[in-house]
């Protein structure tokens, strides 16, 4: 290997590099087969797109619905209900039931008019089964480390594309979600997840390294619930979310 090619090399390894408008971590360890580190600000943006917004998709007969815009029962109590919307205060909230491998719908928005910056003013997010964040944030016109943007498998993942609609505007994901596959203590299969953001693909079949973590590498526990209750984050910011439900993926059904 060429001097020049080393000195490449160990430009790709170190971690974020001096990105002076993007807030990061610079000291995250090592994500594996990227040479890139956990909320690495060097990591490339993600492209920007513009999208049609939010795809209103109405609950399907078998799916059960968590907010339909008149009540929060469906949930541990802590947010506020205002005018059919679900407002972030207080703390996480919990879903009551609890899911496994799911197809989940809900739209959200931050309020127009809120000062965002990074990862401040406008961020939530949705964790699946409690553990696997798929990242809630106002990223039109807000750049941050792209593992901490809207649709990143939070520390883990950006997505393909920045597909965020402009701040005071509703947005969709479409998540569909499988827990990790144990045999044995062993991971044999690990969460897998695909998210759609406003119509468009921004994680495809990917998987999770683990549980999400900040500034931490993740990976797997030793146990893993087979179910377990959806939260979504209160991280300071009055994020607000509309039509929730979620569609319990059973074993496809076996041919007659
Ligand atoms: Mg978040």
């Amino acid at each position: 290997m060429k001097v020049q090619q080393l000195v490449i090399l160990a430009a790709l390894m170190a971690c974020g590099a001096a990105q002076a408008e993007i807030h990061g971590y610079a000291d995250g360890p090592k994500l594996p087969g990227v040479p890139y580190c956990v909320h690495d600000p060097a990591r490339p943006q993600p492209r920007i797109i513009t999208t049609g917004g939010t795809v209103v998709v109405k609950a399907p007969s078998d799916a059960v619905v968590l907010f339909d815009g008149t009540s929060l029962d469906a949930w541990t109590p802590g947010w506020i209900l205002k005018d059919g919307a679900m407002v972030a205060a207080n703390r996480d909230i919990k879903s009551k039931e609890s899911f496994g491998a799911i197809q989940l719908h809900l739209e959200w928005r931050l309020p127009a008019g809120r000062e965002v910056d990074g990862q401040g003013g406008g961020n939530s997010g949705v964790f699946i089964m409690g553990l696997y964040e798929v990242q809630v944030l106002q990223s039109n016109n807000n750049k941050t480390y792209p593992d901490g943007q809207a649709g990143a498998l939070y520390g883990q993942l950006p997505p393909l594309v920045n597909a965020t609609s402009p701040q005071g505007e509703w947005q969709s994901y479409d998540i569909a979600f499988e827990p990790p596959i144990y045999k044995k203590g062993k991971v044999t299969q690990p969460a897998k997840v695909t998210v759609i953001h406003n119509g468009v693909v921004l994680q495809h079949g990917e998987t999770y390294l683990g549980p999400t973590q900040h500034r931490k590498l993740a990976s797997y526990p030793a146990t893993h619930p087979e179910t377990a209750p959806i939260t979504l984050q209160f991280h300071g910011d009055p994020m607000e979310y509309r039509n929730i439900w979620v569609r319990p993926l059973g074993k496809r059904d076996l041919p007659n």
